[in-house]
């Protein structure tokens, strides 16, 4: 930041009250070969005739016109000011709803090209890019492969030497022994689980998660260590039952009941047993007193539930996602890999992949009903098919089809994260006070929810980023 001298009487008079004189060309801190991506830099932004969807649920506001200035919404209404060096982005057309905040995101691709021993590729800037370009300007990342990548990335992001969201970076997996995964340390004792989530708060880590093998003791250790720090805890579930998590304080856990292993026929206590997780889920059923009461003992308990339908449809017998758009950024052996990968799926392992899906889904809507905190994530793993941005947004297209309205899965993907992260005061809706983050889409999302997928512009923290060009940058680039 530098103090800028030159500004115009009239805009010291308009709002000298509420900024000191302190701005700049706020995008000179992106490295050079950057700057090509930015739509919009200026201090002072108005996107004047704008539909104002404001992620709270509440309905969506016509001719509108957003004031920005320096990095932050000062104003929305239908007469805001309009400071004489303001840059006037026209929004006629254009719907404005919060940046989206996303909660189950990685910075690797994990096609199918074999679990063992590459579980996934690093996609230091493809990823980071997609999920911008897509809207996304907040993101936790939940377990991680290379988490001293993954920390440098967010640090190359805070000082522009890579495009993308603002990130809370999780830890490396927490794990037992057993996993498939080998970067994760397989964890062995309580001592360890707190010598572990120690390191890594030493090393920036700002959130962790748990994964399928740990112990119900290691796990508790490891969440009574994070809450120390006042950061929290969420789960890939299965050696631990929801409701042992839940008892052992859990903040948060992954996919839904697809990996509640509460339900599992001759569960051992701390055993995790592979198993057909669309089979098991196809066979529960949600309006059960046992899965009510699951509900009711996560809702009581304040866990929220992240929703990654996206993932898990990418099994079923869907031809339309990812569109030929998404296809575009993987490389072509990645390209062909999932196509084969997709048209070799049995016809009876896809159509219960369908069923499960539709479990999953209302097992969603009783949670919310309850009034549980349903976040949104992508998780860009699985075969292939779900990738950064574009998996995001199918994400949200799959919460509708769940039974959300586009408002509720707009929420669902912007206020609540911004809510489980703490920072509701800073994102998550667009309110005056609040960081300038902001999608900018051609169309109507509150009526169809497709609409997102017209995406021009994303602002985060005051700057325009170019989608389109961002995407572009990137194909081919994914799964090399
Ligand atoms: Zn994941």
């Amino acid at each position: 930041m530098r103090i800028l001298t030159g500004l115009t009487a009239c805009l010291c008079v308009l709002i000298s009250a509420y900024i000191p004189t302190v701005h700049a060309q706020r995008a000179q801190f992106l490295h050079d070969s950057l700057k090509q991506f930015v739509f919009a830099d200026e201090p002072v932004i108005v996107i004047r005739n704008v539909r104002v969807i404001t992620g709270d649920g509440s309905s969506t506001r016509e001719n509108q016109s957003i004031l920005i200035r320096k990095g932050r919404i000062l104003q929305i209404g239908a007469n805001p000011l309009v400071p004489d060096d303001a840059r006037i982005v026209d929004g006629s057309d254009l719907t404005a709803l919060p940046g989206l905040v996303m909660m189950h995101e990685h910075l690797f691709y994990a096609s199918s090209k074999g679990q063992i021993g590459n579980y996934g590729d690093l996609q230091p800037v493809a990823f980071p890019r997609l999920y911008l370009a897509h809207g996304v300007t907040t993101m936790r990342t939940a377990g991680s492969l290379e988490p001293i990548n993954e920390l440098q990335i967010k640090r190359g992001i805070i000082e522009g030497r890579f495009i993308g969201p603002e990130m809370d970076i999780t830890a490396p997996y927490l794990e037992g022994p057993g996993s498939f995964l080998y970067q994760a340390e397989p964890i062995e004792s309580p001592d360890e689980a707190q010598r572990i989530v120690e390191f890594w708060v030493q090393q920036g880590a700002t959130s962790f998660k748990a994964y399928n093998f740990i112990s119900r003791e290691n796990l508790g250790a490891a969440i009574e260590q994070a809450h120390a720090h006042d950061f929290k805890v969420t789960g890939h579930l299965c050696s631990v039952t929801f409701a042992e998590a839940i008892d052992l304080g859990i903040d948060n856990i992954e996919h839904g009941i697809n990996s509640a292993t509460d339900f599992m026929v001759g569960k051992k206590a701390d055993v995790c047993k592979l198993y057909n997780a669309a089979a098991y889920t196809a066979g529960l059923d949600v309006n059960s007193a046992r899965i009510r009461a699951l509900i009711k003992k996560l809702v009581d308990a304040n866990v929220a539930i992240t929703s990654t339908l996206a993932v898990f449809a990418d099994y079923g017998t869907r031809r339309t996602r990812p569109t030929d758009d998404a296809l575009s950024v993987l490389s072509e052996e990645a390209r062909q890999r999932y196509l084969q990968t997709k048209k070799g799926m049995p016809a009876a392992m896809a159509a219960m992949a369908d069923d499960a899906l539709k479990v999953e889904m209302a097992f969603q809507r009783a949670f919310v009903q309850a009034g549980g905190l349903l976040l949104a994530g992508t998780d860009p793993t699985g075969l292939g098919g779900t990738i950064a941005g574009f998996g995001t947004l199918w994400q949200m297209e799959l919460l509708v089809e769940a039974g959300f309205t586009p408002l509720e899965a707009i929420r669902i993907a912007t206020r609540n994260g911004a809510e489980y992260l703490e920072k509701l005061a800073d994102i998550g809706t667009l309110a005056p006070g609040k960081q300038a983050d902001i999608m900018l889409v051609r169309g109507r999302p509150d009526d169809d929810i497709n609409y997102l997928r017209n995406v021009e512009v994303v602002f985060k923290n005051g700057i325009g980023y170019k989608s389109r060009e961002l995407i572009d940058s990137v194909k081919g680039m994914v799964g090399k």
